[in-house]
């Protein structure tokens, strides 16, 4: 639960459309689940090949200047890859192409991957909660991200890596699946007010107000592949999100990392990918409205009720992330491995191979598909302060910390136990994807280089 202490605004923002105030809930800061470092730390602690096993760090620098031509090869595969397979994908100008273009060749190669440019993506880990922090100082929030950090992050500790040192593969997949969430995919919109928003060709901002720094973020942490046709129709916006883009792109830089023998960024990628997986098995990010039909968003539109609907769907997406953190955060402090909602983030493997639209269109289906209950449950055993006022604000409201206290004091032991019994269902969704993406990651070198050629196949095929 990350929620930055600035207030999403009501107004419509850039929208010219007639259904414009229905954007605002999109609005809400796209963190996804609060620290997906924690979040997957009792599926990773299963795996003795993946804690035992250590990497030695490597620079992104280093990694670019040796794999010039494999990553050019790759980048050019996943282009080609999104533009047919995703609707709505805007294509890389031709300029930023890292085959084409000149310059220093990190700043190429962030261009080309359409990422932030101004973070500097440097060598650093998060020790799990089962490892004691080390001596030296941990970096400053600053050095890793120019959002203001709220309370997931600063709870959260980050060290400085040196060049080849050797660091646990549970820990670099773990720290970076929260790393896109440091500012990766902010401000890449032309109307966001940033220079490489401009050369990247995403377009304006599709929802959301783009005067927000993390609501630019959203469409990319965000992915609304089953609307009905009604909602296409009304708000065709909604459709370009690029979660799915992101999985592949990160997805296959990190098989071309592990099959040119540079293990630390295939796992550093692998973990960036996770990050958008894992956002994709929380409901409210796969469903604009949950528990709301699209003809009951039409009628509150018509009675002029759009603005009181979005907030309180805002306020409970808010509120169960907070909900989850605090209970994770409370149980991976105890140490508390067999408590249910850790057992449910650790007992659902599943190291299938996968395929990336059907995995993501899979996943997305399945969360859509628990949303209206989740919406339910969290509107029936929440204080209704919380999730039914639509004159409150959930994000900055201070009430985060406390929450889980709150709703046992108003509403009894039985509605956290309600509570805790939607979220581990959440979980276990998530327990099950991830742990089929961190596979990805056990495949030996021939085995990856077997999966990338069928899956080249399969492109030349279509
Ligand atoms: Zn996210
Ligand atoms: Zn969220």
């Amino acid at each position: 639960m990350a929620k930055l202490s600035k207030k999403p605004m009501i107004s419509g923002g850039h929208s010219r459309r007639w259904w414009g105030g229905f954007l605002f809930v999109l609005t809400a800061p796209a963190w996804g689940w609060s620290d997906h470092a924690s979040l997957v730390w009792p599926l990773l602690r299963e795996q003795p090949d993946i804690v035992t096993r250590s990497v030695p760090a490597e620079s992104l620098r280093q990694f670019l200047t040796a794999e010039q031509n494999a990553i050019a090869q790759t980048l050019d595969d996943v282009e080609v890859w999104a533009a047919q397979n995703i609707a709505h994908y805007p294509l890389t100008p031709a300029s930023l192409s890292w085959r084409n273009s000149s310059g220093p060749i990190v700043e190429r190669f962030l261009s080309a991957i359409r990422v932030n440019p101004s973070l500097s993506y440097p060598l650093y880990v998060g020790p799990s909660p089962e490892r004691s922090n080390p001596v030296v100082k941990p970096l400053p929030w600053s050095s890793l991200s120019f959002l203001g950090g709220g309370s997931a992050q600063q709870a959260s500790r980050y060290w400085s890596l040196t060049e080849g040192e050797s660091v646990s593969v549970a820990e670099v997949l773990a720290t970076a699946s929260d790393e896109p969430d440091l500012g990766m995919d902010i401000g890449l919109f032309d109307d966001n007010g940033t220079a490489f928003g401009q050369r990247y060709g995403f377009g304006r901002q599709p929802f959301g107000n783009p005067n927000l720094d993390y609501g630019s973020q959203a469409p990319f942490h965000m992915g609304f592949y089953h609307l009905d046709w009604l909602a296409r129709v009304a708000q065709p916006d909604l459709q370009r999100t690029y979660p799915l883009w992101r999985i592949a792109l990160f997805g296959e830089l990190a098989d071309v990392a592990f099959r040119t023998g540079h293990p630390y960024w295939g796992w550093r990628f692998l973990g960036w990918g996770l990050h958008y997986v894992g956002d994709l098995t929380q409901p409210y990010h796969a469903v604009p409205l949950p528990g709301v039909s699209t003809l009951q968003a039409l009628w509150s539109v018509l009675q002029g009720k759009t603005s009181e609907m979005v907030q309180l769907v805002s306020n409970r997406h808010g509120v169960i992330e907070s909900y989850q953190y605090q209970r994770l955060k409370a149980a991976l402090a105890a140490e508390e491995w067999s408590a249910p909602l850790l057992r449910a983030v650790a007992e659902q493997g599943n190291t299938e191979p996968l395929e990336y639209t059907s995995f993501v269109m899979d996943l997305t289906r399945a969360s859509v598909a628990a949303a209206s209950e989740f919406d339910a449950v969290i509107a029936t055993h929440v204080s209704p302060r919380f999730v039914s006022d639509p004159n409150f604000e959930w994000t900055g409201s201070g009430f985060e910390v406390g929450l889980v206290d709150t709703v046992r004091r108003e509403r009894g032991q039985a509605a956290v136990t309600q509570l805790d019994a939607v979220v581990a269902e959440q979980l276990e969704r998530f327990s099950r994807v991830a742990s089929q993406w961190i596979a990805r990651g056990h495949l030996p070198p021939e085995e990856a280089a077997k999966r990338v050629t069928q899956q080249e196949a399969v492109i030349a095929n279509e």
